[in-house]
């Protein structure tokens, strides 16, 4: 197999001839460097890239050029190799024309000319682009192979766990190839047996569990040590950050998921406001980010594993969990966000999983090419959802309640959304019910009005109705009506209060009325439900931490 490009553009034959010549310095014995004088001899070759079968990498592209922009090169780049990173180059005074089009072209980084020393300005760039895709890549021949139905809750559960835990691997629905049905029938295994995960050494494992492909793909499910100073429970983004601060800080950390690291954030398709990342970024991308980094500074993560229940005796924390071993711990955080609540409308409990989706948009988009969807719901999370799912859709219609988005989406994502021909708004609208033999085949849609519509669909993602994940917490720490953990001065005020603390000291910021169990991220009553916040008390968590255990 020939190695993956990277792909330099450029009107100007001097600056070509640099970057060709710093990028060929530091990536030749891994990647082959091709360069492209104009934008379209670049789409030239990258279409003769794809007839090869070869990887492309990345494009980077200069943007002002007679002809094609090199916003479009990259926006056309884009269809071809939608995971290719794309980086414009700019000179300062088209910084503007970069930052139109990070919108525009999805651009993934902008470099400014001069880029000199490249060890400083160019190097660094490219290597975390590479690092990324090199993550999410899969070449042709290799890796874990999952075949399946489309429509098998089963199949989405282990897809789900797969891409949740940035695995790569290659879903084959066994109804669209006839290849696929040869590979089952020369390994022997028959309908009933699907889901079948293929692995690389030959092995397979028929209609898995996600613990046992955790465990099958090597992944340890036992603490190393039997009492931790801190135990995090869920590994969103307020979980990730309290490991990184813990484990810098010398606390032996044990983090948990029962899922998969990356939470809500995690199933992003892009984040647009988290601090540092100019041109937007991925759930996946700032999960694998955090968990390298939580890992590298010592955190141990143990992935699926769920906390059902907690006891405390003498301080200590003795966690269950959901296979019955325990797990013993000083502190505890409980991190465990919220999740979707399931939508009431007749036939949507049954065809969950079978064209029914809670969240999912990005682990299931590209099964939906061509197709019909319906997102339901305007928050944030839905709007992201929509764009995803715009990519491959052919039409993508986004229901809500209200007359508009305009008070529950951020004006970024409005605007998106306006300019994607293929996603329709239905306000003043909800789901009434769902219909399908099997799998989601019609869906009826009341206006407010009264009005009921039947329209053909292949799925609907919800994005509606958040609830906490608190139910695994004891009775003795506090939660409001909704089921929010209540922490720090917030308890004073609860009439519970006085019967439930008996310290001499005021709990701390982020304590909970359990002494040395910590609330923090979106479970906490008031909390902001923003990536940047859920990052911000995972870190101040563990100075509270470190005061507890002094006190102890
Ligand atoms: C699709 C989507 C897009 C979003 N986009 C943005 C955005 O662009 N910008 C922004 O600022 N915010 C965004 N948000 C909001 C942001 O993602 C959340 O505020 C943030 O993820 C909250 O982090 P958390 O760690 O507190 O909780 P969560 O992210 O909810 O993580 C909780 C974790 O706990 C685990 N867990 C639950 N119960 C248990 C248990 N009993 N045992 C073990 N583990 C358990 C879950 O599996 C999960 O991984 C988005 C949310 C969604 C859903």
């Amino acid at each position: 197999m020939s190695k993956p490009a990277l792909l330099v553009v450029d009107d100007d034959a001097q600056v070509l001839a640099a970057v060709r010549r710093d990028l060929r310095s530091k990536y030749r014995e891994s990647y082959t460097v091709i360069s492209a004088i104009s934008g379209e001899e670049a789409l030239a070759t990258i279409r003769e890239l794809k007839a090869r079968g070869d990887s492309l990498a990345i494009v980077i592209s200069d943007q002002r050029m007679p002809g094609l922009q090199g916003t479009d090169v990259l926006a056309q780049s884009r269809e071809i190799y939608p995971l290719a990173r794309r980086v414009l180059l700019t000179a300062y005074s088209d910084i503007d024309a970069a930052v139109r089009g990070i919108n525009v072209a999805h651009l993934d980084h902008y470099l400014s000319k001069p880029w000199a020393p490249p060890e400083e300005c160019l190097f660094p760039v490219i290597d975390d682009l590479l690092d990324s895709w090199q993550a999410e890549y899969l070449p042709e021949a290799h890796g874990l192979r999952l075949v399946g139905h489309q429509w098998s809750p089963r199949s989405h559960a282990i897809k789900d766990f797969l891409a949740g835990n940035l695995i790569p691997y290659r879903w084959l629905d066994v109804t669209r190839s006839a290849e696929t049905r040869n590979l089952l029938e020369a390994a022997g295994i028959g309908a009933s047996d699907l889901p079948a995960l293929f692995l690389e050494d030959g092995s397979v494992l028929t209609n898995p569990g996600p613990r046992q492909v955790a465990e099958r793909l090597g992944r340890s499910l036992s603490a190393a040590h039997e009492l931790y100073d801190l135990v995090i429970v869920g590994a969103g983004p307020t979980g990730l950050a309290a490991a990184v601060y813990g484990a810098s800080e010398g606390l032996k950390t044990l983090l948990l998921d029962r899922h998969a690291p990356g939470g809500q954030a995690g199933s992003s398709s892009r984040i647009e406001n988290y601090l540092g990342f100019p041109a937007g970024v991925s759930g996946s991308d700032l999960t694998r980010r955090a968990v390298t980094q939580a890992q590298r500074l010592g955190a141990e993560l143990l992935v699926p594993l769920e906390v059902t229940a907690v006891s405390i005796n003498e301080g200590y924390k003795h966690l269950t969990l959901n296979d019955g071993r325990h797990i013993v711990a000083r502190t505890l955080l409980a991190a465990t966000g919220m999740e979707y609540r399931e939508h009431p409308a007749p036939g949507v409990a049954a065809l969950t999983g079978a064209g029914i989706y809670y969240g999912a948009a990005t682990t299931e988009a590209p099964a939906f090419r061509d197709r019909s969807v319906v997102v339901v719901g305007g928050g944030n999370s839905a709007g992201q959802g929509a764009m995803h799912l715009a990519r491959y859709a052919k039409e993508v219609q986004i229901v809500v309640r209200r007359d508009s988005i305009g008070g529950t989406m951020s004006q970024y994502l409005i605007d998106q959304i306006q300019k994607t021909p293929n996603i329709r708004l239905r306000a003043r609208t909800e789901l009434e019910r769902v219909e399908g033999n099997e799998h989601v085949e019609r869906v009826a849609f009341k206006s407010d009005t009264g009005q009921t519509e039947v329209e053909d669909v292949d799925a609907v993602f919800v994005f509606i109705g958040t609830k906490p994940r608190s139910d695994w917490l004891p009775a003795g720490v506090l939660r409001d009506a909704k089921g929010f953990v209540i922490t720090g001065r917030d308890l004073s005020a609860d009439e519970r209060y006085a019967r439930v603390w008996k310290e001499l000291r005021e709990p701390m910021a982020l304590e909970t009325s359990a002494p040395g169990v910590f609330a923090a991220g979106d479970i906490r009553a008031g909390a902001m439900n923003r990536v940047a916040s859920a990052v911000g008390e995972g870190s101040m968590v563990v100075r509270f931490v470190h005061e507890y255990l002094a006190l102890t």
